[in-house]
């Protein structure tokens, strides 16, 4: 039986009768962009956007990310969503680190950015004082589209990201200004 593959995102490559030929990178990048695990940080409101998103309506599955983890070790793709107080900010540094690498970080909401309304003693105000942010969504709180949005913006990342990247200088400096190492 003639089996029809309709090969609409394939990577940049060399292809003719009965093959397909691309880089490493391109093949690695394809593979992790399609298959993000979220880690969802969610402390507040915007957790319930989270939880929308995740709902059958907007159905993140159909980007490969319906695998939620609540072991940092599982996960790649660290979403904050909701408010941090100063507190809470050594643990959620602490997940952090605990993710393997590659990991990418959407930062959800006023709150997880800038401290949002929240201009207190108490609340970390933006979690990139602690933690580098890949993508920031605006909003109190954002809809289930901006987020879906970024992780699109995240899946280019990954699609794009050289192997080597995660131990090249500039990548290692980024740690480096958090004091991670
Ligand atoms: S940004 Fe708005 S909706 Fe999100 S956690 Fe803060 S107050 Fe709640």
């Amino acid at each position: 039986m003639a089996v029809n593959i309709d090969p609409k995102n394939t990577p940049p490559g060399y292809e003719g009768q009965g093959f397909f030929a691309t880089t490493l990178d391109k093949a690695v990048g394809l593979g992790r962009a399609n298959s993000l695990w979220p880690l969802p940080f969610a402390t507040s409101c915007c957790g319930i956007e989270f939880m929308a998103t995740m709902g059958s309506n907007y159905d993140l599955a159909r980007f490969g990310s319906e695998r939620i983890s609540f072991s940092p070790r599982q996960a790649d793709l660290l979403i904050v969503a909701g408010t941090i107080s100063k507190k809470l900010a050594p643990i959620l540094r602490q997940v952090y680190e605990q993710m393997a690498e590659p990991k990418w970080v959407i930062s959800m909401g006023a709150c997880a950015s800038s401290g949002g309304i929240f201009d207190t003693y108490s609340v970390l105000q933006g979690i990139d004082r602690v933690i580098p942010v890949d993508v920031y969504v605006p909003g109190c709180p954002p809809r289930p589209e901006q987020l879906i949005d970024a992780l699109m913006q995240v899946q280019e990342m990954a699609r794009n990201e050289r192997r080597d990247y995660r131990q090249s200088e500039r990548y290692l400096k980024r740690l480096e200004q958090y004091g991670i190492e």
